[in-house]
């Protein structure tokens, strides 16, 4: 079972948590403070964060970004909010999931297994003959290796995750440079190469630019 990290100040709602986590099979530790938090995650790095939002000392959000920054461990945001927008903000922060205040522990279960599947099913993408291994960090097309760099190599793994979807420009930036917008048209200059890269090893029409929209990766039809 994944290994849980809660950081939640309220001393009720943070035993409560630990207790049945553990109940429920997964192992869990227990931070009341973002900087005691953000210490487990960088001594004892957990398979999924619970983190609540309001925090004595940190921002979650200032959490969030420092996770994010370094890591993919799925994140489940525990908020008082019922502010529409602001969830939406912290799902394109790099939030994986969230729950409201108050909630059932049997929710919260079966968001953290859903989110612990999709991480375990989320490593490896196929589109058509492309493979992405995001966990080896390599992307082959048929039985050629592709020679990306490691952020042309986000971008081609953000995209196939969702074949077909349109992802914006502001979507994938969020994605890939978390906290860190690239200057002016580093995004477009990327996607250039990557395309460059695959209709090299054979692999034209994958990717594809929805002006005005952003892009989306494609199994092309013959
Ligand atoms: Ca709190």
């Amino acid at each position: 079972m994944p290994r849980v990290l809660v950081i939640e100040d309220d001393p009720d709602l943070g035993r409560i948590l630990k207790a049945s986590l553990e109940r429920a099979g997964f192992p869990a530790r227990w931070e009341r403070n973002g900087v005691a938090g953000l210490t487990a995650l960088r001594e004892d790095p957990p398979d999924l964060l619970v983190l609540d939002l309001g925090l004595p000392d940190l921002d979650g959000d200032e959490i969030l970004a420092r996770v994010r920054a370094t890591g993919d461990v799925p994140v489940l945001i525990l908020t008082a909010t019922r502010d529409l927008e602001r969830k939406v903000t912290l799902l394109r922060e790099g939030a994986d999931d969230y729950l409201e205040k108050p909630f059932h522990p049997e929710e919260l279960f079966a968001r953290l297994e859903a989110l612990w599947r999709r991480k375990v099913a989320g490593r490896r993408y196929r589109v058509g003959g492309l493979l992405v291994d995001r966990e080896a960090q390599r992307a082959f097309f048929g039985e050629r290796p592709l020679a990306l760099s490691p952020t042309e190599l986000e971008l081609l793994a953000l995209l196939a995750r969702r074949p077909g979807r349109v992802f914006s420009r502001e979507e994938i930036v969020a994605a890939v440079w978390p906290g860190d917008p690239p200057r002016s048209n580093a995004l477009e200059v990327h996607m250039a190469k990557l395309r460059a890269k695959l209709a090299r090893a054979g692999a034209r029409g994958y990717l594809r630019t929805v002006r005005g929209h952003g892009y989306a990766l494609v199994e092309p039809r013959e």
